[in-house]
């Protein structure tokens, strides 16, 4: 019986249970990147998504699994308030690898309602406003995106944040928001140094954003990610209004998107 067909019969707790037993039976945290991503395609075909704002480690994963001929999906989330350079860099990966790129963008209807209410900048008024716009434009496209899925592929990485040298694993269970289903949340590059990964990037000709270029360490929206200058940490470029905030251990340059890992 394949993956699929036990997943058409099963029932949320079962299914719940084999993702969980995934986790406690096999040596995820074990395997290496490439194989992670191999073994995710074959137990989730058509059902694991890779996610990615097209930071080195996305495009890295992205070229990992096209050269292995991998059944993995690729998908975006289109804020609609991204940089033109990311529209185009869209265009120019899915060219490269003839691969299409799920962009996934949010209800119009709720991002009308929030400028109505919030105005177009809300998120410089406060972090609580901020996290309300990402979760409009990012969380909640997130969460329909994963309602197709049932593995979620993302490029967090130990040295990336303190925050997440704490919290992220190579393989761990969230909930679907809204229901009881749990989904398999994958870092297949989370013990990655930075020289590991721009080794691998350039050793593979993997393409390279062009906001890199410009400064930019990390990107998403316009305004909200801005280039760093020599000196600063790489995630400072984020909400620079925010810099010197940090309560309750949360991290003030996290957008919520990564919190339940
Ligand atoms: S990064 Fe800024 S513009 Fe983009 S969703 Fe978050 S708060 Fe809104």
């Amino acid at each position: 019986m394949t993956a699929r067909a036990i997943e058409e019969n099963e029932s949320i707790e079962e299914r719940n249970e084999r993702l969980a037993g995934y986790i406690s039976d096999l040596d995820l945290e074990g395997m290496s990147a490439p194989a992670l991503l191999r073994w995710a395609s074959e137990v989730f075909p058509g059902r694991a998504v890779l996610n990615t704002s097209f930071q080195y480690t996305g495009t890295a994963m992205i070229h990992m699994a096209m050269s292995q001929g991998l059944d993995l999906r690729f998908a975006t989330l289109d804020t609609l308030r991204l940089h033109p350079e990311t529209y185009a860099f869209i265009a120019e990966v899915q060219g490269r690898y003839g691969c299409e790129i799920e962009v996934i963008q949010p209800k119009r209807g709720d991002v009308q309602r929030m400028i109505e209410r919030h105005g177009e900048y809300l998120f410089f008024d406060s972090k609580e406003k901020q996290e309300h716009c990402c979760q409009v434009r990012k969380d909640w496209p997130n969460n329909a995106l994963l309602n197709t899925a049932d593995c979620w592929i993302s490029g967090q990485r130990w040295d990336q944040s303190e925050y997440r040298k704490e919290t992220a694993k190579k393989a761990v269970l969230i909930g679907e928001y809204g229901t009881r289903r749990q989904i398999l949340k994958l870092n297949p590059l989370v013990d990655w140094s930075e020289e590991q990964l721009m080794e691998y990037v350039e050793g593979h000709d993997v393409p390279v954003h062009p906001l890199y270029d410009q400064g930019y360490p990390s990107f998403g929206c316009i305004i909200c990610a801005t280039p760093v200058r020599p000196g600063e940490h790489k995630r400072a470029g984020r909400w620079r209004w925010f810099n010197e905030r940090r309560e309750d251990g949360d991290d003030p340059k996290e957008c919520g998107l990564h919190y339940n890992i």
